[in-house]
């Protein structure tokens, strides 16, 4: 692209901004002239990229020009769901936004108004901080889905969660339910090139992928069996003496009670609910606790295993505790809040919300750890450890799928206006046709978009969203990390589009919240969170452009001065925090939440285990299927089964096949391949067809290849710990279409 552009042109500025098509922030350096962007290329300087864009990075000018991209403000004027709108002036849409909200509150209260937000890629304290001050507990994110629940239990244990690598100095490398060579591209070039210096790999996935071909262990496990899978682990590691006596000794507590608890939880004990070899099982615990040091990455497919997600987790924290892997040069390391600069939490305005309000965030009666209760004894903790506390944002929500049903319900309370910002949440939250029910049920709905989408179409207003390279952005892991790498914007919004920090500013502004929004745009606020650091710097842009990122020296045994960040102020392999919110203080075996031991009447019906939520190139979560550069590349949705499985349902490969749950049924082309059980089947998410029509049953196909018709929300099936629903660990059926796609 950059052949295209004349680089001697005196006109033209380059910009440092990056790409958010997924998490890692990869860094794009932006040829920008006349207020355009004429070409992008990788930052060679960057430290997550070092120059490397992936398919997706490579169309960020594809995605800011496109011509379906929402450029006005959108007002309803036809039935809910007829596509039917007006383009009206931003000043009228939140004008009018506000005033709905006003009488929305006065009649029902503040918390009827609830909020739901997608991947990161927004401003999201912007987006507390104006619930906070409006007075509802109730926004939320799929992150039940990703990570938060693995941070809460973590943190609970250990006082933060371990999510820093020190990779290079890693002798083991466990990658648990974890694909990067599927979904992160730095993360699987930085694999593979340790490998080479002696890096071992355990690979724990029910699938063959293209990291489990990289891997010296792979342990096709039953998916959703993992907690069994720890547990036994723990066994092992305990009752062969693999463990870091002087550790446990010196820094743990409840290790008595834990060697005693998991003396039940055999790799005998485990090969049957796991389907692995007990003596895999053996080899692995073994690979992982004398390969020292070692290293246990988080992936996201222990969050989506639904209610045996809290138990796996506790586990998993205490493999990394009694093996010393933590906070050591090559293990996991825990940074704490940021001490140097403003953190996410500091800009939330958490302090502004009652207790009275905060009693009221659905779903906090039953997912503790994950919402007011849980967040704020752990907050407490931290402040007392710290001054400072993990971002309530992400760590404190609202257990989605109960706001959902509380829109149908009026249960707990009536639920009356949703925001929707930065997701489709037909496609992206767990059981799509009640989600699709709730959006075209509830009395008042504004969505923040790039794009038409199934969800916006229910909108009473739909908003233009600034994407990636018209805002700045500052990555800090949803604002738990003590480092950052600041990007900048490299044009102004095109047409008409907004940034989310915008858009809360602006309603903030009618809705009485003047004095508390002092910044009047991103640059102004996130200097403002910088300016601790004492840089010389005069501005936001002038911090990226000379020194982009702040990372603080690597510091090893941080505990060592004042202990870990819990009660006991060591780590609790006995958890006092889970036992004060009711929760067993010590992990025990919980199974997949559907299991053809549990439920044999469901097996018989159903036979195959389902497993899907995984990330597949090009796309992520349900971006970019309209980019028709991408879409090329998988132009069609394909599940895998097994040949034998497929030969056996008379299934050939390219078939279009139903797979079918308790809770609906879906298409995809069937992929037969020999790296998947026999038993399982998987399939791609994220699925619709951008490219059909907006009306009928299934506006733009969103029902029809989506795999979150098949995943399970009810309470039931929903992790008791932290909320987390299931993606994974279903029993399903498969069978060919021979009806032409007709539902
Ligand atoms: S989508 Fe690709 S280029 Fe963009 S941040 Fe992710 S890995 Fe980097």
């Amino acid at each position: 692209m950059l052949d295209d552009i004349d680089l001697s042109d005196p006109g033209i500025v380059v910009k440092k901004s990056c790409c958010y098509f997924c998490h890692q922030n990869c860094g794009v350096l932006a040829y920008v002239k006349d207020g355009d962007v004429l070409a992008i290329e990788g930052d060679p300087e960057h430290p997550t990229n070092q120059g490397g864009l992936c398919c997706r990075g490579n169309i960020a000018l594809k995605h800011l020009n496109h011509p379906a991209r929402i450029n006005k403000p959108l007002r309803r004027v036809g039935e809910r769901g007829s596509n039917q709108w007006e383009e009206i002036p931003w000043e009228q849409a939140i004008d009018e936004i506000a005033e709905r909200l006003s009488r929305i509150k006065e009649e029902f209260g503040a918390e009827a108004l609830a909020t739901a937000g997608g991947t990161l890629r927004t401003d999201d304290w912007a987006r507390r901080r104006f619930m906070n001050l409006f007075g509802s507990p109730n926004g939320f994110h799929n992150a039940l889905l990703c990570w938060i629940p693995t941070f809460m239990v973590e943190t609970a244990i250990s006082g933060w969660s371990p999510f820093e690598t020190d990779l290079g100095n890693s002798r083991v490398l466990v990658l648990w339910g974890q694909n990067p060579g599927a979904s992160g591209m730095p993360g699987m070039r930085g694999i593979t090139d340790l490998k080479k210096l002696g890096l071992k790999v355990i690979c724990i996935d029910p699938r063959y992928t293209e990291t489990a071909a990289h891997a010296d262990l792979w342990l096709p496990l039953r998916p959703g069996s993992d907690s069994a899978l720890a547990l036994a682990w723990l066994n092992v590691i305990i009752h062969e003496g693999l463990y870091d006596a002087a550790f446990v000794e010196n820094w743990c507590v409840g290790f008595t009670e834990l060697a005693e608890h998991v003396a039940q939880y055999t790799p005998e004990w485990a090969a049957p609910l796991t389907w692995l070899d007990p003596e895999l099982i053996r080899e692995s615990a073994r690979m992982y606790a004398t390969t020292k040091p070692g290293n246990i990455q988080w992936g996201t497919s222990v969050d989506q295993i639904g209610k045996a997600a809290g138990a796996t987790m506790h586990a998993r924290a205490l493999l990394r505790a009694i093996t010393g892997n933590l906070d050591c040069p090559g293990g996991d390391l825990m940074t704490g809040p940021s001490l140097d600069f403003v953190t996410d939490e500091e800009m939330e305005a958490n302090e502004w919300l009652s207790e009275e309000q905060k009693a009221k965030q659905i779903g906090s009666d039953r997912y503790k750890l994950t919402t007011w209760p849980g967040y704020g004894r752990i907050a407490e903790i931290a402040k007392a450890t710290w001054g400072k506390a993990p971002t309530a944002e992400w760590m404190c929500e609202a257990h989605a799928p109960s706001v959902f049903r509380a829109i149908l319900t009026s249960d707990p309370y009536p639920v009356k206006a949703l925001i929707v910002s930065a997701t489709n949440p037909v496609n992206s939250y767990g059981n799509s046709l009640e989600v699709l029910e709730a959006l075209k049920a509830v009395d008042f709905l504004v969505t923040c978009e790039y794009w038409m989408t199934s969800s916006a179409l229910m909108s009473d207003y739909v908003l233009p969203i600034a994407g990636a390279l018209e805002r700045p952005i500052i990555h800090n892991t949803y604002g738990c990390s003590d480092s950052l790498i600041a990007s900048q914007r490299a044009i102004q919004p095109k047409f008409e589009r907004r940034t989310d920090f915008t858009f809360w500013h602006d309603l903030g502004h009618r809705l009485g919240q003047t004095e508390m929004w002092p910044w009047e745009n991103e640059e102004e606020a996130y200097y403002y969170m910088l300016y601790p650091l004492g840089y010389d710097i005069s501005s936001y842009d002038d911090f990226v452009e000379r020194y982009r990122f702040h990372f603080p020296p690597m510091e090893y045994y941080k505990y060592g001065e004042a202990g870990f960040a819990t009660a006991s102020r060591r780590i609790e392999l006995y958890s006092s925090v889970l036992e004060e919110l009711g929760y067993p203080p010590l992990p025990t075996y919980v199974g997949p939440p559907e299991n053809e031991i549990d439920d044999p009447e469901v097996a018989e019906k159903f036979p195959l285990v389902l497993t899907t939520g995984g990330g597949f190139m090009p796309y992520h979560h349900s971006e970019q299927f309209q980019i028709k550069e991408l879409r090329f590349l998988k132009a069609e949705p394909y599940m895998e089964i097994n040949p034998k499985t497929a030969e056996s349902l008379g299934i050939a490969e390219g078939d279009w096949v139903w797979i079918e749950t308790l809770r609906g049924r879906i298409r995809q082309k069937a992929g037969l391949t020999n790296g998947i059980h026999e038993r399982v089947v998987f399939t791609q998410r994220g699925w619709w067809y951008p490219e059909r029509s907006a009306l009928g049953s299934d506006p733009f196909g969103v029902l029809e290849s989506n795999a979150n018709v098949l995943t399970s929300t009810s309470d039931e099936h929903c992790d008791p710990i932290g909320g987390s629903w299931a993606n994974r660990g279903l029993l399903c059926r498969v069978y060919k279409d021979t009806e032409g796609g007709t539902r």
